[in-house]
C-alpha cells in the first residue's frame, strides 16, 4: 500500500495517540514529506515563534541594473507545463460569516489569480469576524483547506492565540497554490472596490515585507513592463518604487516600458517553509476530506473558516465561483533577476525556474497538461524576444 492511500484510509480517525501520529510519521506517513497528523483532535498549546533566520546576503534589487540578460527560450530548457485552476468569484472574494450555520461559520475563498498576494488580507478579516463572533482565544478553530489561504489564516489565528487544527485531503506540493506563479499583483481577481483593494494591499504587504529576503522565499524583485504607458504603482505610498523607462535595460530589447518594485513569494519554498513554522507552533493537520456541510458542521471546534477555494463551490453552492485555468510553462533556473511583462505574456524568474505564463480559460477544470500548449506559450514569448 502506499502511503498516499494509507493516508487516505486513515482519514476518517478522530482520534489518535501522540505516539501513533509519531510512529506514523516515522513510517512515511505525510505525502507531502512535511509530517501530516492525521485525525489529531487537540492541537498542542501555542509556543512562540521567532522570527525567520536573517539571510546570508541581502540582494538590492532597487535602482534597477543598467542591463539584465535575455531568457533563454530554447526547448532544451523546459522542464515541464503546471496546469492549475483560478478560484475566481464574481463580484468578489468571499469574506463572510454564514448566516445558516448552527455554530460560527466563516467563508474565505475565491481569491483567483491573487491567492498568494491576498491571503495575509482576507485572513485578517476572517479573524475580525471571529471576534465579532464572540469567538475569543484561546478556543479551538478549525481551518478547512491547506492552501496559501488557509495556512496564512491560520498563522494569523495563532497571533492571535487560538488554537488552531488544519482539515485538509490535501497538502504542498500538490494544491492550487504550488502552481502559482507567486508574484504579488492583484491579478485576476474581484475584490470589490478600490479602497477594499488599497487597505488589502497595505495588510497583505505588512504581512509578507517583513519575511522578504530571510530566505523563506520571499523576495522584493524588480519587474518590467513593455509599453509606454505610466509605471505600475502597488500602493500610493513609498513600500514599492516604480519608474518610466525610455528604454528596458534587457539585452535585444528597444523599447520604452516601466520598472516597478514588487514581491516575489515563490511557492515550492515558502509553502514548506509555512507548513514547518505552523507545526513548530503548535497547529494540528488533519487529513480528511468533506463531502457535505453537515461533515463540517459535526467538527468538534469552537468555529470554522473555510479556506477550500474552489472544494467551496461543491460544498456550499456557490454559484459565483468560476474555475479559470491557467497553463505555466517552466524552464530551467536563469539568472535573470527580474520579472516581465509584456503583451505576449509574463516571464518570472525564481529561485527553482523560469516560469513563462500564461493561459486563462474561463470555466475549464480539465488539468492535463499539453505540450501543444507549451509551444504555443514558448512561442508567444520567443516572438517578443525576437527568438522565433
Ligand atoms: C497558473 C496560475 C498562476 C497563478 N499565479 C499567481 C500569482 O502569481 N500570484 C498570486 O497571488 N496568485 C497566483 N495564482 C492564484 C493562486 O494560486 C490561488 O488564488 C490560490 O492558490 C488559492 O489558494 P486557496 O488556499 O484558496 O486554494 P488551494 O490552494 O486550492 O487550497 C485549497 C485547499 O482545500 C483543500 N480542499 C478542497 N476541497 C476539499 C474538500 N472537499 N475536502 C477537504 N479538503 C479540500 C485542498 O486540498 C487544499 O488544501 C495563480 C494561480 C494559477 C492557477
Amino acid at each position: 500500500m502506499s502511503a498516499r492511500s494509507k493516508v487516505q484510509r486513515d482519514s476518517g480517525m478522530q482520534r489518535c495517540s501522540r505516539r501513533r501520529a509519531i510512529g506514523l510519521l516515522g513510517a512515511g506517513l505525510a505525502a507531502s514529506g512535511l509530517g501530516l497528523l492525521p485525525g489529531c483532535e487537540a492541537p498542542p498549546a501555542v509556543r512562540p515563534v521567532p522570527p525567520p533566520a536573517p539571510p546570508p546576503t541581502s540582494k538590492r534589487v532597487w535602482p534597477p541594473r543598467a542591463s539584465y540578460p535575455a531568457p533563454d527560450l530554447a526547448d532544451a530548457c523546459v522542464l515541464r507545463q503546471d496546469v492549475g485552476i483560478r478560484p475566481y468569484r464574481r463580484g468578489a472574494v468571499r469574506v463572510e460569516r454564514d448566516a445558516h450555520a448552527i455554530k460560527p461559520l466563516i467563508h474565505q475563498y475565491g481569491h483567483g489569480g491573487a491567492g498568494i498576494t491576498l491571503a495575509p488580507a482576507s485572513a485578517s478579516d476572517a479573524a475580525d469576524l471571529l471576534s465579532e463572533a464572540e469567538v475569543a482565544p484561546p478556543s479551538p478553530i478549525a481551518i478547512l483547506g491547506a492552501g496559501i489561504v488557509g495556512m496564512t489564516t491560520a498563522d494569523l489565528l495563532l497571533d492571535r492565540g487560538y488554537r488552531v487544527t488544519i482539515y485538509t485531503d490535501r497538502m504542498t506540493p500538490d494544491t492550487t497554490s504550488d502552481i502559482a506563479g507567486g508574484q504579488f499583483a492583484p491579478a485576476t481577481v474581484a475584490v470589490g472596490g478600490a479602497e477594499r483593494l488599497t487597505r488589502w494591499m497595505r495588510l497583505a504587504s505588512d504581512y509578507y515585507l517583513p519575511r522578504a529576503g530571510r530566505g523563506c522565499g520571499v523576495e522584493r524583485v524588480v519587474n518590467f513592463t513593455a509599453g509606454g504607458g505610466r509605471a505600475l504603482r502597488l500602493l500610493p505610498d513609498d513600500r514599492f518604487s516604480s519608474q518610466a523607462l525610455t528604454r528596458l535595460p534587457i539585452a535585444g530589447l528597444e523599447q520604452p516600458g516601466s520598472a516597478h518594485e514588487t514581491l516575489l513569494i515563490t511557492p515550492p519554498v515558502y509553502l514548506p517553509w509555512l507548513v514547518g513554522r505552523l507545526r513548530e507552533r503548535g497547529c494540528a493537520f488533519s487529513f480528511r476530506r468533506f463531502d457535505s456541510a453537515s461533515q463540517v458542521a459535526a467538527l468538534p471546534d469552537t468555529a470554522v473558516i473555510n479556506c477550500l477555494g474552489m472544494g467551496s463551490k461543491p460544498l456550499y453552492s456557490d454559484s459565483r465561483l468560476v474555475p479559470i485555468r491557467g497553463r505555466l510553462v517552466l524552464l530551467k533556473p536563469q539568472r535573470l533577476d527580474y520579472l516581465f511583462s509584456h503583451r505576449n505574456g509574463y516571464l518570472f524568474s525564481r529561485s527553482d525556474a523560469v516560469v513563462l505564463g500564461g493561459t486563462y480559460d474561463r470555466g475549464t477544470t480539465d488539468t492535463t497538461p499539453d505540450p501543444r500548449a507549451t509551444q504555443r506559450i514558448l512561442e508567444r514569448h520567443r516572438r517578443f524576444f525576437g527568438s522565433a
